[in-house]
């Protein structure tokens, strides 16, 4: 874009200084609709188009419309006479990409693309979660190739340009329809600009090959399932030299047989017998470091649930852990001793509960006394 060429935005629209925001949408749409190439076919009518919508972008945008009265076509600190004082306005590709297909006319976005981002499920133990862990992982990638340094041209040759497009990646074609230019990217060299005369014998003249590479992955504490670790810049190298992509780890974490997790609390589910519940005592529960003593109040009932503060998962890169809750699981036997049974039985007299064999006697006892028994 060269500033000294450009029509005032005013002028382009045909509107006053001094035009609302509506009349400056409507001179627009006028314009629009009258130099569209698609109804429009003289030979400037594209330029027109642009123009158009150039002077437009700025206009209906209010902090850009005060820069451009104030400075015009060069505002200070936008690197002087040629640089696009509206950074990322590109108004032509957004309104013309709508109308064709995005073949992005007038753009030159090309350089290096970035590699492939790679993805690795890293198995871990549950307590490895918890606690966290270092781990060497091994992996397959793209990596730049050593012998070109990614350049693909065999060492002590030089990539060309390309004689089809003569450098720029784009080929440039009149459409007779529309009579105007249709860019595409060049297929001799893929919209790089240069080609290889002689390919690289490492790489085949892609500058990449495919190497194992190896690195310890830091697990922090306390992870959990949900949560990847992005290792950047561990992905595959970009094609001709890019940047690399990132390497995503992904965290299988396997069941542990007795604890379970709730966040950062740790769930474990501790039976006792009815003696121990209802006549309460120390109990020894297991933690992931070692056995704690837990005192079980008289009456302890099933589902009952004991907190033990600080025993549970670290909290992700922040000081402090979670609990552990213990919930009680009341074992009634299924198989008796001859003296357990005879002590239940004994048990059994003592209390008085409703739904109890009361009620038997009581029918009976209702049956005697009807007959006088
Ligand atoms: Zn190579
Ligand atoms: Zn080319």
């Amino acid at each position: 874009m060269t500033a000294g060429a450009k029509r005032d935005y005013y002028e382009v629209l045909g509107v006053s200084r001094s035009a609302t925001p509506d009349e400056i949408k409507k001179a627009f749409r006028r314009l629009a609709r009258q130099y569209h190439p698609d109804v429009n076919k003289s030979p400037d009518a594209e330029a027109k188009f642009k123009e158009i919508n150039e002077a437009y972008e700025v206009l209906s945008d209010e902090q850009k419309r005060a820069m451009y009265d104030r400075f015009g076509h060069n505002p200070p600190g936008f690197g002087g006479v040629g640089a696009d004082p509206f950074g990322g306005v590109d108004p032509f590709s957004s309104i013309f990409d709508a109308f064709f297909g995005g073949a992005g006319v007038g753009r030159s976005t090309r350089g290096p693309l970035r590699g492939a981002d790679l993805r690795y499920t890293l198995r871990l133990t549950f307590e490895e979660a918890v606690f966290g862990t270092e781990k060497e992982i091994e992996f397959r990638r793209l990596e730049t190739c050593p012998a070109c340094q990614g350049s693909g041209a065999e060492p002590g040759t030089e990539p060309t340009r390309c004689p089809r497009c003569g450098g720029t990646g784009e080929i440039r074609q009149r459409a007779p329809i529309f009579n105007m230019v249709t860019v595409t990217t060049c297929d001799t060299c893929g919209g790089t600009g240069y080609v290889i005369p002689i390919p690289c014998r490492e790489c085949r003249g892609e500058g990449r090959v495919r190497q194992t590479r190896k690195i310890t992955v830091r697990v922090p504490a306390g992870v959990d399932g949900s949560q990847q670790i992005r290792i950047s810049g561990e992905g595959e190298a970009g094609p001709r030299g890019g940047p690399p992509g990132n390497l995503y780890v992904a965290l299988d974490i396997q069941p542990h047989p007795i604890f379970e997790r709730d966040g950062n609390d740790i769930i474990l589910n501790l039976t006792v017998n009815v003696a121990q519940a209802a006549l309460g005592g120390e109990v020894s529960v297991p933690t992931l470091e070692g056995s704690e003593r837990l005192r079980l109040p008289p009456g302890t009932q099933h589902g009952q649930t004991f907190r033990l503060r600080g025993k549970g998962v670290p909290y992700l890169r922040q000081q402090g852990r979670g609990d552990q809750i213990v919930v009680i699981r009341v074992d009634i036997p299924t198989k008796l001793t001859e003296q357990q049974r005879r002590l239940f039985q004994e048990l059994a007299q003592t209390f008085t509960s409703p739904g109890d064999d009361h009620h038997d006697e009581g029918f009976f006892g209702r049956i005697k006394d009807a007959f006088g028994l």
